[in-house]
Formats: structure tokens, sequence, C-alpha cells
């Protein structure tokens, strides 16, 4: 077992993959991607990421030189080769190798990469101890300068915000919008849980419409929790009785501290735990 790279219709082991140093998915971070869980050989809400891949190309008119047909099945093929059964892959697309100005249209070729790679697990600490968050300030990147909804190759908004977690000695990063409300972390969506029902950001308030997310949404509301989205300030934050993370990488996990405050009893919650519980019994089911 061995992780591999596609690129444009070839596989290579990882320390043969190459791309040219003019792809402007380089030079500008002009392209986009997707990171997608693969349990028990199966590739988790497959169809979700393609969709989500081809509407954050069309937001930046990048035509993927393949359907989404084409995409699932490279992909497979891709994990065939590696042996795993449980992966972690990243589907790329960049503009492709063009010339040294920001001109899109010098770059002929869209480049296809898919890396699949096993999956580095987070800590299991985190998920039983729960993370501790700092509100950065570093704001989340407005739509009307770089929608977050397109899951870009440009993600200096969010390694900034990343840093100043790190040098604050936190976990994660909560970033607000310009409008002071709460956007999402940096590779992750952010819900609270209040008197038992469950709330997360809206899409306009500039995040990533999460995959991990909308399962968590509709995970909730079938077990008969309710689950909206509405607009939060740190207000909402601080007297949550819970709080947790989704993210494809992350699955859900608890959040027991921000800015210094305890959330809740400063214990992951109840709800947290159910809602776990019940998203790794939705994968054994749908990888079964
Ligand atoms: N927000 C951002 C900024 C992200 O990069 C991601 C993906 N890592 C998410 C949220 C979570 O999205 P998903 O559940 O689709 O992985």
């Amino acid at each position: 077992m061995a992780p591999k790279v596609y690129i444009n219709g070839k596989l290579y082991d990882t320390d043969q993959a190459c791309v040219s140093v003019y792809d402007h998915g380089l030079l500008y971070g002009d392209g986009v991607f997707e990171g997608i869980r693969v349990y028990n050989g199966k590739v988790f809400r497959c169809a979700a990421h393609l969709d989500r891949l081809f509407a954050s190309a069309q937001a930046i008119t990048l035509q993927i030189p393949m359907t989404k047909e084409e995409l699932a099945e490279a992909i497979c093929y891709t994990l065939g080769a590696t042996g795993f059964r449980d992966a972690y892959v990243r589907l790329i697309v960049t503009r492709g190798v063009g010339d040294l100005g920001v001109d899109p249209r010098s770059c002929k070729c869209p480049q296809v990469i898919i890396i699949v790679d096993s999956i580095a697990l987070y800590p299991p600490e985190h998920y039983e101890k729960g993370l501790d968050l700092v509100t950065v300030s570093t704001v989340r990147m407005p739509a009307n300068a770089l929608n977050p909804r397109i899951k870009s190759l440009n993600y200096l908004n969010n390694v900034l915000a990343k840093i100043e977690c790190i040098e604050a000695g936190a976990h994660e990063a909560v970033m607000l919008n310009q409008d002071g409300y709460v956007a999402e972390c940096t590779g992750d969506n952010i819900f609270v849980v209040k008197d038992g029902r469950v709330a997360t950001p809206p899409v306009d308030a500039g995040i990533l419409e999460g995959v991990t997310r909308h399962v968590v949404m509709e995970l909730a509301r079938g077990a008969g929790i309710e689950a909206v989205e509405r607009n939060m300030t740190q207000f909402d934050l601080y007297v949550a009785d819970e709080c947790f993370l989704t993210g494809t990488a992350a699955e859900i996990v608890p959040v027991v501290r921000i800015d210094s405050r305890d959330i809740g009893d400063g214990k992951p919650g109840p709800v947290t735990r159910r809602l776990l519980a019940m998203f790794r019994a939705h994968i054994a089911e749908d990888a079964g």
C-alpha cells in the first residue's frame, strides 16, 4: 500500500509527481480543489464534492476538462492503485501552464491532479477533551472580494488566521466576517448547541458550504433535533451550551474553550457526542 498521484490520466508515486512552475495554480492560486474521505473503499459523498468542485470552477470560469463521471472513475482508479481502504483524496484542478502574467487566457490546458494518501487522523484527545479556539483579527474574505463558497487554491486568508491561532496557543481560529458575525474556522464549519437546538452560520455569512455541515444538519433533523442556520456573534458562542466543528478530515470535533472561556461545562457536550456517534454509524452504514 502506497499513496499515488494522478496527473492528467497518468499515475505516479508521490516522489515522481511533478507540475510546472508556470502553472497558474502555483503562481496565482488559480484553481479549485476538494478534500474527500474514503471509508472502507467507498468515496464518501462523492457527488456532493464533485458538484461543489464544478460550482467552484464555474465561478472562476475554469473549464474542467473531464465530466463528473470521468472524475469519479479517475478517483476510483487512483484509489485502486494505492490499495488503501480508508484514505484522503485531494482533487485539484489548476488553470494550467501559462505565461508569467495573471491573464488566465495564456493557460490553455487545465491540469487535473488527484492525490490519494492515507488519512492523518486528528489525535484522539481532541475528541475526548475538545478543542480550544480563539477569535482572530483576520476577517474571513468578503464574498465580494473572493467568495468563500469558492473552494479555491487561494487559502492565504485561512493561513493567516491559522498563524494567529497558533501564536495564541489555540487549536483553531474562529473567523468573523466583515459585519462581525461568526463565519467559520480555517478548515472547518462551526456549530453551537443552545437549549437542545443546533445552529450554524448561514452560507450568506461568507463560509464554505461544507459537505460535513450538510450531513450533520440532515442527521440532526432525522433524529428530531432542531437544526437551523442563523447569524451568530461571539456572544452566541460564549453563551452556547456546546460547540463543535465539522469538516471532512475532522468529522465532528467538540470545542470546549473559546477566547479562554469555558463553553458550557468545559467538556464535550451530550448533543455533540450523540451527533458524532450518529455520524460514525452513518459512515459505517454508507460504506458497509
Ligand atoms: N470551511 C473551510 C474553509 C474548509 O476549507 C472546509 C474543508 N476543509 C470546510 C469548511 C469543511 O467542509 P467539508 O465538510 O466539505 O470538508
